[in-house]
Order: structure tokens, then C-alpha cells, then sequence
């Protein structure tokens, strides 16, 4: 079990001025591997101070300062690796291979990202020729509130640090208590880099405790979160008593539409991709709208997949899959299960309960469902566990009508041979980022939803701009 942390604050490590005790709890295990405290109003205080102070110096500083910054934490992010999978592994059941190959490895290609994409930022451009005194300054928004879940910690962790440090804000982040061990690391790692005190500091804590004292706090200019819908809400509405600029990643729901003429492999992959990370992701394609002609073929192979795909505890190596996070989420995604058998889907592989052998640890069966409607509560609800729902179409016309019925709108997909099919699919589809034929995004490319999905838009330029203040200036001199 390991010790219990305190918080980094201005630059250390700093007792908890007003904490409670929380236990971690290992989901492979159902153990307690640490106990963290978690901070109240005299902690969140004392960590917003320390972001005021430092922030006239530091968003001020050299652009050029803070990349080189940044490097030096790519390089000391790149040394503790292992240390970090081994964190993430604990704390919420990635298996060990794939917490280092997957989850590690995402926060360093966002960091990469950031880094080759910096020089593309203006931070004074001139407006045009017409005006020429005239100059538009970017500038960084202030202090920032960073609030962060458990699924992919290490990647919505970069995803909002590093571009808040390339555009001059001081922040402070609070990781998802459910899974706290990686931001500890995080934070030594920031330390080590010779991140100037104050400007980044790290607070645990809870939804109700610092995640809403932080959202409402009048000397927090805005607030950027990665969670849930319902607490995205929360926030937002708590967030307007002070004005904040905020910025919402939220759940997803997407569709993969695979076409008769899709690639032979199209419904292996898409059963895979929504089992990976054991389901918790907010982009997974957990709906798979297969065309008529080849649909019970697909269900076979899907329930193929699910079958064949293995699960297991987080601390063996290997290809599997480990546990869900947590009791709640078990309980929620057993729920959900069971509500897909009682509203009359078909269940081909799965189901509730543990799978064979295992009696101990959150682990769920990978399921699919066949024979979904789009209006079942297995087709609407964010299940976040390894769940598929296959629902079958018949043309393009009503693939899109079912894919774009659904509150949310972060990922669709598309599987197809005809080229101009996927992009007319690529333009109607209501989502903020669309994969086709299982290519995935290049370097750069935003990430972030419509509708439910959330507002803004994280990675490379997009994701630094999000943290800058757009300033017209007239009257601009040549003189230096
Ligand atoms: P959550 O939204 O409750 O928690 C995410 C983060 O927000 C945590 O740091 C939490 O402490 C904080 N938080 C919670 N309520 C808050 C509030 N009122 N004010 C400020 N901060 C608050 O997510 P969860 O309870 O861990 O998971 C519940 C569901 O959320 C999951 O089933 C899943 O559907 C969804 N989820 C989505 C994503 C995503 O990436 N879109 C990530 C995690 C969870």
C-alpha cells in the first residue's frame, strides 16, 4: 500500500490544511492500495493564492521560456514511464502492458503535439494591411482550474497542463479521486522539469468539495473538465455565478457505420476498439450500425470477438483486458446489462456476472447485444464498460438518420470502400471528429465533441489556443 500524499503547492509538497482521508481502492483487488487526502475550502484556497501570485510572471514570460519548459518535461515524463504505468495499472486496472504502450504513451504524443505545433501560434499578429497600427495579442486567460477524470488519466492530464503552460496560465489541477496515483507522479514530474512555483499545483479532492469550490471560485478564470455529462452541467452552471470561461469534454455515444462493401476486418476492429481500455472511453464505438446484407454475419463475428477477448487482473502482462474502475461503475454497467435483456435485445455473448473464474475485482463480461433499436436505453445511455450494441440499417440515408440520433456527439465511424460514400458520411455526421476504414487522427488534429459532447477543443493548436484571450489593439507602434 502506499503512503498517503499530500498536495503540491507554490512549488512543494504541502499538508492538507483541511483534508479528509479517501482509500484507493485497486480494481483488480478490490483492495486498498493508498489512501490520499482529500482537500476542502482552506486547501483549494491556498492552492488558487499560489496560481494568482504566480500568474503576472509567468503568463508575461517568454513563449519561447515556456516551450523550452515543456521539452524538459517531455524528457522527464519519457524517464518515469514505468513508474507512471505502474500508477495508472493501480489505480484504475489498465492492464500493465497496455497502461505503458497506451495510456502513458498518449500523454506523451499529446506533448509531442504541443511542441511541434507551438511555432504555428501567433502570439502578436498584425490584423491586415488595410490596418496597419492595428494588432490582435493573444495572451493567456489567467488562472485555470484543470478537473480531470479516471479513464484515461495521463491523457486528459497533458491534454490540459501543458498547452495551459504553453499559453502563460498558472493552473490548478484536480485529478479524479477514483484514480489519484498517476497525478502524484504527474506533479513530481512538473517538479523535477523546474516548473516555476506556483504555477502549476495539484489538489486531490471530490466532485462536491474541491471540484465545486474550484469551479466557483471568484479568482478562477476558467475551468476546463473532462467527465461526465452530469457533473459537466454542474460545473457550467456553477461556473456562471462568476463568469468563467469553461471548457466541457464530456461523454460520447458514437456510432460505427459499417457498409456492405467495409473491409473484411471492419467488425473485428470495431468490436476491439469498444472493448478497449475495458469499454471506459468516451470515443469507444459502442454503437455498431451494420448494413442489412452482411448484418448476421457481423453479429457472428462480434460475438466472436467478445468471446475470444480475454480478461484478466491489470498487473499480468499481456493483451487482455483488466477490471471496470470501481463497485459503481460494475453495479451501473451490470444495470445497464440487464436493462438491454428486459427491453428485448438479443443477447449473443456475455451477459452479467463475472466472467469464468474470476470472483474477486471488478470484472465484466465483454458483451454484445443484437437486434438493438436505436431507442433503447443501451443505444442512448453511455454504458462505459465493454458493451456492444449492434443495430442494423439498410442504405446510407437511414445509417445517418440513426447515427445523428443521440444527444451526444464527440466520434463516429465509418467502414467503407467507396470513397465518395464515407466523405458524404464525413460532412452529415453531427460529431467533432470522424474515423473512417480505422484510420485514427494525425498529429495535431482536434479532439472534442458537439451537442452533449462538450464545447472546445483540446490538442495541438486548437488546445493551446483554448487558454488564450483574444486582444485587439489599435494604435499599435513600430517602435520596439
Ligand atoms: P465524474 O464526471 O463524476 O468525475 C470526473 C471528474 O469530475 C472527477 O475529478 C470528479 O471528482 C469531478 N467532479 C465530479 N462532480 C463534480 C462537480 N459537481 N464539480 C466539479 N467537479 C466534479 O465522472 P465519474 O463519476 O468518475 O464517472 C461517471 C460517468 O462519467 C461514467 O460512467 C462515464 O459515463 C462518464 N465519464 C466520462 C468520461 C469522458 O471522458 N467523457 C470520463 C469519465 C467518466
Amino acid at each position: 500500500m502506499l503512503e498517503k500524499r499530500e498536495f503540491y503547492i507554490n512549488g512543494a509538497w504541502v499538508a492538507p490544511l483541511d483534508g479528509k482521508d479517501f482509500d484507493v481502492i485497486d480494481p483488480s483487488t478490490e483492495e486498498v492500495c493508498a489512501v490520499i487526502s482529500l482537500g476542502g475550502k482552506a486547501d483549494t484556497d491556498a492552492a488558487v493564492a499560489a496560481a494568482s501570485a504566480a500568474l503576472p510572471g509567468f503568463m508575461y514570460s517568454d513563449p519561447a521560456e515556456r516551450l523550452a519548459l515543456v521539452k524538459r518535461i517531455l524528457e522527464v515524463y519519457t524517464a518515469r514511464a514505468d513508474d507512471m504505468a505502474k500508477a495508472i495499472s493501480m489505480e484504475m486496472g489498465a492492464p500493465i502492458d497496455m497502461a505503458l504502450s497506451s495510456q502513458v504513451s498518449s500523454g506523451t504524443w499529446h506533448i509531442e503535439n504541443f511542441i511541434r505545433d507551438f511555432d504555428k501560434i501567433e502570439f502578436i499578429a498584425p490584423l491586415g494591411d488595410h490596418a496597419p497600427e492595428d494588432r490582435i495579442i493573444k495572451e493567456a486567460v489567467g488562472v485555470c482550474a484543470l478537473i480531470t477524470p479516471w479513464n484515461w488519466p495521463m491523457n486528459q492530464v497533458t491534454l490540459k497542463v501543458i498547452p495551459a503552460l504553453l499559453a502563460g496560465c498558472t493552473m490548478v489541477l484536480k485529478p479524479s479521486e477514483i484514480a489519484p496515483l498517476s497525478s502524484v507522479v504527474w506533479a513530481e514530474i512538473l517538479h523535477e522539469a523546474g516548473v516555476p512555483a506556483g504555477v502549476f499545483n495539484m489538489v486531490n479532492g471530490d466532485g462536491p468539495g474541491v471540484g465545486t469550490q474550484l469551479s466557483g471560485h471568484p479568482d478562477v478564470d476558467m475551468v476546463s473538465f473532462t467527465g461526465s455529462s452530469r457533473a459537466g452541467i454542474l460545473i457550467s452552471k456553477n461556473a456562471a455565478e462568476t463568469l468563467k470561461k469553461v471548457h466541457l469534454e464530456l461523454g460520447g455515444k458514437g456510432a460505427n457505420i459499417i457498409f456492405a462493401d467495409a473491409d473484411e476486418k471492419a467488425v473485428v476492429r470495431g468490436a476491439r476498439h469498444c472493448f478497449n481500455n475495458t469499454g471506459q472511453s468516451c470515443n469507444a464505438p459502442t454503437r455498431m450500425l451494420v448494413e442489412r446484407s452482411i448484418y448476421d454475419k457481423a453479429v457472428e463475428i462480434a460475438a466472436e470477438t467478445a468471446e475470444k477477448t480475454r480478461v484478466a487482473t491489470a498487473h499480468d502482462s499481456g493483451s487482455h483486458i483488466g477490471p471496470v474502475v470501481s463497485e459503481a461503475q460494475f453495479d451501473k454497467i451490470q444495470g445497464l446489462i440487464q436493462k438491454g435483456i428486459d427491453e428485448g435485445a438479443r443477447l449473443v455473448a456475455g451477459g452479467l456476472g463475472r466472467p469464468e473464474g474470476l470472483n474477486r475485482g471488478y470484472f465484466v463480461r465483454p458483451t454484445v447485444f443484437a437486434d438493438v433499436n436505436n431507442q433503447m436505453t443501451i443505444a442512448r445511455e453511455e454504458i462505459f464498460g465493454p458493451v456492444l450494441s449492434i443495430i442494423p440499417f439498410e442504405g446510407e440515408e437511414e445509417a445517418l438518420a440513426i447515427a445523428n440520433d443521440t444527444p451526444y456527439g464527440l466520434t463516429n465511424y465509418v467502414q467503407s470502400q467507396d470513397g465518395a460514400k464515407r466523405n458524404r458520411m464525413a460532412r452529415k455526421l453531427r460529431s467533432g471528429m470522424v474515423e473512417m476504414n480505422g484510420k485514427s487522427r494525425g498529429r495535431g488534429a482536434p479532439f472534442g465533441g458537439m451537442k452533449a459532447s462538450g464545447i472546445g477543443r483540446e490538442g495541438g493548436v486548437w488546445g493551446v489556443e483554448d487558454f488564450l484571450e483574444v486582444k485587439a489593439v489599435a494604435g499599435w507602434s513600430n517602435d520596439a
